[in-house]
């Protein structure tokens, strides 16, 4: 069923009350249970119940994580009864290709298929350095900032840590980018960032249990150096994420003061910028080496000014952290402008004087609606617009 919570309302208790509701089917269609996402420990209880040992789990696990296999006939080292056992009971899935859009810049964009039909988006950034997939966290997002399109969706559903590990797994399918794959072409899947739609951390628990088996050294294996979790300022997360997981921490910041802030994004009404700012200070293993990036929308006239450079620079003096000025990226009705180009120039100069890293981040993938903030956006546009042209038939 699906169930869309009132953006109006507190997204914490929203979330909390209909906890149920939100969680993502772990079974299939033909009842078999979904084996990503679980961690080692839960897959090794899981199969207990068919009296297997546990160093089986792991050859299961090492197949699933390492070698990228969805077949459990191909798991050469299992014998053939428990291999038929397995693919009765259990599924190792991904999720459906539903569309593929390729910019002229060699940004990749899917809109995947969840097993309830749910669709999320995500996207590849290939640069000479690294190759960064951007993954969603949710479908649709609670919170309403005024310039973010996904903003504008209501929440459906908080994504699994199976369906979040299942799109970095499409990624490396589609990638080619297992031990097994073929010939590959292009960058390597290196860096992951959690800045796709949704908020991660209002989802943080399946967010974690995700990230965990990114993480593990028998699991993805992907450093935690290597991925950055962004967050609009969901204060009292924080801390639990830098201890527990210890990735890399992107703040969407984008206002030099609680006045501007609150009003383009409604979450500083409850978490102002001193205690945002307070668990940035604090958050666990911030040093000059690993600072925290704070992510700054650049809005024609609204949080733009040589002034409100000036106040950034001082409101972030003892903060560890580096800025990255973001060009808006418009769509219809935002009511928002991006400032021109020499004003974000005129504000990154304020910012590099004042000692700051302040670089300017190009937008990729604009010409398939895949930059920051447009995400779910086109195929939400596409399914209004078949609606509107089967009504005027
Ligand atoms: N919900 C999380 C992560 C997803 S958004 C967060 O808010 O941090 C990823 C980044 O894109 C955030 O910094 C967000 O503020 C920014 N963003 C949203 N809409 C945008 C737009 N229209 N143009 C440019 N950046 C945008
Ligand atoms: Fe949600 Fe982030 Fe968009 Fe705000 S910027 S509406 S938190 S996805």
């Amino acid at each position: 069923m699906e169930f869309k919570i009132n953006q109006k309302s507190d997204p914490e208790m929203s979330l909390q009350k209909h906890a149920e509701k939100f969680s993502a089917p772990r079974k299939d269609a033909s009842g078999r249970v979904q084996l990503v996402g679980l961690s080692l420990e839960e897959m090794q209880a899981v199969l207990s119940e068919h009296q297997l040992p546990n160093f089986r789990s792991k050859q299961i696990w090492n197949w699933i994580y390492q070698r990228g296999i969805t077949d459990f006939n191909a798991m050469a080292n299992l014998p053939k009864e428990l291999r038929a056992i397995l693919t009765a009971h259990y599924a190792i899935d991904r999720p459906a290709l539903i569309t593929e859009q390729k910019s002229a810049d060699g940004t990749i964009k899917w809109l995947l298929g969840m097993s309830d039909g749910q669709q999320v988006e995500m996207v590849f950034i290939p640069t000479p350095q690294r190759g960064t997939l951007c993954v969603s966290s949710q479908v649709g997002c609670t919170l309403t900032c005024k310039f973010c399109h996904t903003g504008t969706q209501p929440l459906v559903r908080n994504l699994g840590p199976h369906e979040i590990l299942q799109q970095v797994m499409f990624a490396k399918d589609h990638l080619n980018e297992w031990p097994s794959s073929g010939e590959k072409e292009g960058r390597d899947l290196t860096n992951i960032v959690m800045m796709g739609m949704g908020e991660p951390l209002y989802n943080y628990d399946n967010v974690a249990k995700a990230l965990k088996i990114c993480m593990h050294p028998d699991g993805l294996g992907i450093s935690k150096r290597h991925i950055t979790l962004s967050t609009s300022g969901v204060v009292p997360q924080i801390h639990q994420c830098g201890e527990e997981l210890g990735v890399n921490l992107a703040v969407s910041l984008h206002a030099p003061n609680d006045d501007i802030r609150s009003d383009i994004m409604p979450i500083n009404n409850k978490y102002p910028l001193a205690d945002l700012l307070d668990a940035c200070r604090h958050y666990p293993g911030v040093s000059p080496i690993r600072r925290i990036t704070f992510e700054y929308v650049m809005l024609d006239g609204v949080n733009d000014s040589d002034d409100n450079a000036r106040q950034l620079a001082k409101l972030l003096v003892d903060i560890p952290c580096k800025l990255n000025l973001i060009p808006f990226n418009g769509w219809e009705n935002s009511g928002f402008e991006c400032s021109p180009m020499e004003r974000i120039e005129s504000f990154a100069k304020i910012l590099e004087n004042a000692g700051y890293d302040a670089p300017i981040r190009r937008p990729r993938g604009r010409d398939i609606l895949a930059a920051c903030g447009q995400l779910k956006s086109a195929s939400q546009r596409e399914k209004a617009n078949k609606i509107t042209a089967t009504e005027t038939l």
